[in-house]
């Protein structure tokens, strides 16, 4: 049964890359029928951020990522959380230093510093040749030690990946790397190997930069008798040509874009795009979709450029296609941020603004005409284009005022142009300045009555009448 994992380390922040890693390993084995794990690879204790695990789980939530196993949820292979398995980690590093594929290690740092000063490029060895009684009296002794690997002096190593094909690397560009550090606790280039071992994990689902060390990893899995899972190593996302898009940028994680209002579906249908062709021309795909055309073959092996107008793009299709209270949800947090506290039916807006915004952050910009009265601003009565002035609003005022009092707001407002020889345009344009104080409303005249409410749209032009006959 394929086995896929996800194994981020827990930083408190899930990098759009890292979910597009997750999301691979996800489609992948559910469209094989198999089983999606998480992993927490928590060894690394100086970098802890508490509550990061719960980060991570939220955003696979959030992204339609059901893990099958892991923290919470559990398992048959767990613990899923690498710091609780410390001990099965020494068992096998006891392994290979019986059989002399790793050994015990006490330069201190100050050696190590000296050495790399000299122009060492890598670890010279020193440690491999200790006698077993001198470790085992250095140990018993308290003496700090780290296991390392030892990786054979010549030769090379060749694996096939599925997407960069047969990569080869000589072991003389390969260090003894540590595999259990001084506290005891495993580096991710042992706990890689031992976990996704145990696990059953047949495919390797991971970003390149782990393309060139696989190598040292396979050497581990041979040297305990175990077979290789497929490695399928994936090209980063970049900000442009050059740069990998980075957490420095701001914006990168996950988090970032559901809080720019970007929606969770929209955000994993984008990134599963970039890096992997569907074949299908298709741009806008569910998540079933997405599992259904999903395959290894359509991954690329070129690095793909993030493009946040086009996500734009795809969340409008979302945006415009999800029910109305499910919008109206979404869009509270953004009203309780731009536009608090008004005295106007928020549930209508979101009737008014779920066809006009992009991502849920647009509400910004959009809901700005809500202020535009407070802000009155006569000038705007005067335009170009419908030849209006504050002279027309003057003789047009009282007749708005029973316009908005009569049961067919539209049907006065026409008979009112018709009557005083002018355009609908031209009298629209007035009502609406003279009613909102804005020059761009998401919807018109009677779009804004049903918003405010006919009381509070009466008081403005009542209010404005007197302005006008002040002026
Ligand atoms: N913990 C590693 C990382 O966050 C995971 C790499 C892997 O998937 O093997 O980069």
């Amino acid at each position: 049964m394929v086995r896929t994992r996800f194994a981020p380390s827990p930083t408190g922040y899930l990098h759009i890359g890292g979910l597009r890693t997750a999301l691979y390993a996800y489609l992948f084995a559910k469209k094989n029928g198999g089983k999606f794990i998480l992993r927490i690879e928590d060894t690394d204790r100086t970098r802890e951020v508490p509550g990061a695990v719960d980060i991570i789980i939220s955003a696979l939530d959030k992204a339609g990522m059901t893990y099958d196993e892991g923290p919470i949820v559990g398992g048959e292979y767990g613990p899923y959380v690498q710091s609780e398995r410390k001990e099965i980690y020494l068992k096998y590093a006891d392994r290979l230093v019986e059989s002399g594929d790793a050994y015990y290690c006490f330069c201190s740092k100050e050696r190590l510093e000296k050495m790399h000063a000299d122009g060492a490029t890598k670890y010279d060895k020193h440690c491999l040749h200790l006698s077993k009684e001198e470790v085992q009296a250095r140990i018993a002794a308290g003496e700090p030690y780290v296991i390392r690997q030892n990786i054979p002096e010549h030769g090379s190593s060749t694996y096939h990946d599925e997407v960069f094909g047969d990569v080869t690397v000589d072991f003389a560009d390969l260090e003894d790397n540590i595999l259990i550090k001084s506290d005891g606790m495993p580096t991710y280039n042992f706990a890689n190997v031992i976990d996704d071992h145990l696990m059953g994990i047949t495919h390797c689902i991971r970003g390149v930069e782990y393309l060139m060390s696989t190598p040292k990893y396979n050497l581990l899995y041979d040297a305990l008798g175990w077979e290789r899972p497929v490695y399928v190593h994936l090209q980063p996302i970049m900000r442009d040509a050059r740069h990998k898009l980075s957490k420095r940028d701001g914006d990168a994680g996950f988090e970032d874009f559901l809080a720019k209002g970007f929606l969770p579906h929209a955000i994993v249908n984008y990134i599963a795009l970039l890096g992997w062709n569907p074949k299908n021309n298709r741009e806008k795909l569910s998540m079933s979709e997405l599992i259904d055309s999903f395959s290894i073959e359509g991954l690329q092996k070129s690095s793909s450029i993030f493009d946040e107008t086009k996500m734009r793009w795809l969340n409008s299709l979302y945006i415009k296609e999800i029910p109305p209270e499910e919008f109206h949800a979404a869009a509270l947090p953004f009203y309780e941020k731009y536009c608090p506290n008004k005295s106007i039916d928020y549930k209508y807006l979101s009737e008014l603004l779920q066809s006009r915004v992009e991502v849920l952050s647009d509400i910004e910009e959009r809901a700005a005409f809500l202020d535009a009265f407070d802000n009155f601003d006569f000038e705007l009565f005067r335009n170009k284009k419908w030849k209006t002035d504050v002279e027309m609003a003057k003789d047009l005022i009282d007749d708005c005022i029973a316009a908005t009092n009569s049961p067919d707001l539209n049907a006065a407002l026409e008979t009112l142009a018709a009557d005083k020889g002018l355009k609908k345009g031209q009298v629209l344009w007035i009502y609406r300045i003279a009613i909102t104080g804005a020059a761009a409303t998401p919807g018109g005249g009677e779009e804004m009555v049903k918003l405010f409410g006919k009381k509070e749209v009466l008081r403005r032009l009542g209010a404005i009448k007197s302005a006008l006959e002040n002026a």
